[in-house]
């Protein structure tokens, strides 16, 4: 049994690792400002023994005694980080900032950080493999997302270079499931809620840029993988890309959507976002190399389960 700490605990990915640590035994520490979480996540977490939640803000200080710190921190969305993009920045560069300081005197420490496919921004590279180093508009309405997140690699690797700790950082595409908030804004999240409502599915711009959607079970299936890992303070050997390769244009997330509830869905346009990236899907080869990963959770069955937890939080 390990004492594993988790950055951004009460969020929709965190609460699903937050459960899937304790259901292997582990010790958890939960820490969150619930800028964007939820006590609701985590309400299973808040009765169980090995849980232990603390409000708290990565920026300021992060718990030292712990083997293993899955920082997962961050507002997610592009409704949420845009919002207030000070925050966002902040959070990646500051919490990789402590995350450093605490190995410099914790070598020991696992340090997994949840980085994203954004830093590869609209990317001309085409499925996106790890050493593909981006496409990023540093001064656009996504930066404070993309560029902090794109930090917090840089300053965790450096950290690294300095001085060896076990470090691990996973690039996220689309990760989806349920407890997802309902107004974060997402595409899966906002179809559902429109279609469970009776309104239109809103479809900025045409709809034909990709994405490829990870079931959530799938991406916290990657992060647990990486305890099995050696420890000790070995050889970092990059980033991993975690995602499902099943790309799809996000209009045809519709018809998904459509065959599951047995019912055709009224679809409305938008205006498509600035910078929105065009197509995005993960080469997940070293995943699969490193760390046995292989999503099994199809979108046709994730968007079932999704909805059913959906149906229960839409009135
Ligand atoms: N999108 C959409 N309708 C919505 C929300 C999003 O068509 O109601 C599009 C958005 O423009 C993007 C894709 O769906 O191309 C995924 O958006 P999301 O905000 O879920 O994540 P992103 O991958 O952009 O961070």
């Amino acid at each position: 049994m390990a004492r594993i700490l988790v950055t951004g605990a009460a969020g929709f990915l965190g609460s699903h690792l937050v459960d899937r640590l304790l259901g292997l035994g582990h010790e958890v520490l939960g820490l969150d400002n619930l800028y964007t979480g939820s006590r609701d996540n985590l309400r299973e977490a808040l009765t169980h023994p090995r849980f232990h939640f603390q409000l708290g803000d990565v920026r300021h200080a992060i718990p030292a005694s712990v083997d293993a710190v899955f920082n997962l921190a961050c507002p997610a969305s592009p409704v949420h980080y845009q919002a207030d993009p000070h925050l966002t920045l902040t959070t990646s560069a500051l919490g990789a900032l402590r995350l450093a300081e605490l190995v410099e005197t914790r070598p020991t420490v696992r340090i997994v950080h949840a980085s994203t496919s954004e830093v590869y921004g609209d990317p001309e590279v085409h499925p996106q493999p790890e050493s593909y180093w981006g496409k990023v508009n540093p001064i656009g309405p996504r930066a404070c997302y993309d560029e902090g997140k794109r930090v917090a690699e840089t300053i965790l690797v450096d950290a690294h270079r300095r001085r060896p700790f076990p470090l691990q950082i996973l690039r996220l595409f689309n990760t989806y499931g349920p407890r997802m908030a309902l107004e974060d804004g997402r595409v899966v999240s906002n179809f559902l809620v429109s279609a469970l409502r009776g309104e239109p599915l809103t479809v900025y711009g045409a709809g034909e840029q990709t994405r490829s959607f990870c079931y959530v079970d799938d991406t916290v299936g990657a992060f647990v993988a990486t305890l099995g890992l050696p420890p000790g303070p070995a050889h970092f050997d990059g980033p991993i890309n975690v995602g499902n390769p099943e790309e799809i244009p996000v209009r045809n997330l519709v018809d998904v959507i459509a065959k599951e509830l047995g019912t055709p869905l009224e679809v409305t346009h938008r205006p498509l976002p600035v910078d929105d990236p065009r197509q995005r899907r993960p080469d997940i080869t070293r995943a699969r190399a490193r760390l046995g990963f292989s999503p099994s959770i199809s979108l046709a069955e994730g968007i079932r389960r999704t909805l059913s937890d959906f149906r229960r939080r839409v009135s």
